[in-house]
């Protein structure tokens, strides 16, 4: 339909209880606000599994799973991928493998077994070949050293609800990667993310809530869910000077490109 946007949130929590007790609610709400896709993603072994069932089980909307463990996760499993995942993220639905990555911002795991832990996802999606959806906060020097240790994988990634700075933005675009957007765009603090999302190529730019975390303005505050994406889409197309349709039909070939799925 031509002027209507097509909004898709590239990363949400959808196995999380904020969201999975409403969650034909939720993704009816979705539908409403123009939302064609839902990536749903796992943190830890079993929220990967439920999102795999959600995926499996609202094809419709929720276009894809993807299985990983958090990085705050990486002491739980010893720094290691469980069995189930590895045999998992071979099949459908799942077209990603994450959330994988560091944060030296929380410190939740030691950073050893956060880097041994996201060593183990880039071999999986390698082996898989998918890509690979990345946590990084605070922690983007050693992030970048590990991929370019290991390689990125063939089928690429995304550094997902990206915060860092106009240089580690570039970094990763120089690695072929995209950056991931999400509600923090819209906070009034940041400015500087703002200015960061200026200069991102179309063709690597992705929308996300992250629900149930981080709703975005006007909604701070509340359980976020993938309704409130049209937020992050509005502000990111105000600050690069575009249509929010035109940016929308962007960012949904992108999707397409990167994780195949939606239809
Ligand atoms: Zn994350
Ligand atoms: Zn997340």
């Amino acid at each position: 339909m031509e002027g209507v946007p097509k909004f898709v949130d590239t990363h949400c929590h959808l196995a999380m209880t904020e969201l999975s007790e409403d969650l034909c609610q939720v993704l009816e709400r979705a539908q409403a606000q123009n939302v064609t896709g839902v990536l749903a993603v796992g943190s830890d072994e079993e929220s990967s599994l439920i999102s795999v069932d959600i995926a499996n089980n609202h094809a419709g909307l929720v276009f894809g799973a993807a299985v990983g463990i958090h990085p705050h996760e990486a002491q739980q499993f010893s720094g290691k991928m469980p069995f189930g995942l590895r045999e998992q993220a071979k099949r459908h639905p799942v077209v990603a493998v994450g959330e994988t990555g560091l944060d030296y911002y929380y410190d939740n795991s030691p950073r050893d077994l956060q880097q041994q832990l996201f060593v183990a996802h880039i071999e999986l999606a390698r082996r898989v070949d998918k890509p690979l959806i990345m946590h990084v906060r605070d922690a983007f020097d050693d992030a970048f050293s590990i991929l370019r240790a290991e390689g990125v994988p063939p089928k690429g990634g995304v550094i997902h609800c990206f915060s860092g700075t106009y240089q580690d933005a570039r970094m990763a675009l120089d690695m072929g990667l995209y950056i991931s957007f999400s509600g923090i765009l819209t906070f009034p603090k940041a400015e500087g993310l703002r200015e960061v999302a200026k200069m991102v190529p179309l063709d690597r730019l992705l929308c996300e809530t992250d629900a149930p975390y981080l709703a975005p303005v006007p909604k701070r505050g509340k359980v976020n869910e993938p309704s409130f994406v049209r937020y992050v889409y509005e502000v990111l197309a105000s600050v690069r000077g575009m249509e929010v349709e035109k940016l929308s039909e962007k960012i949904y070939l992108n999707v397409k490109t990167l994780f195949g799925g939606v239809e």
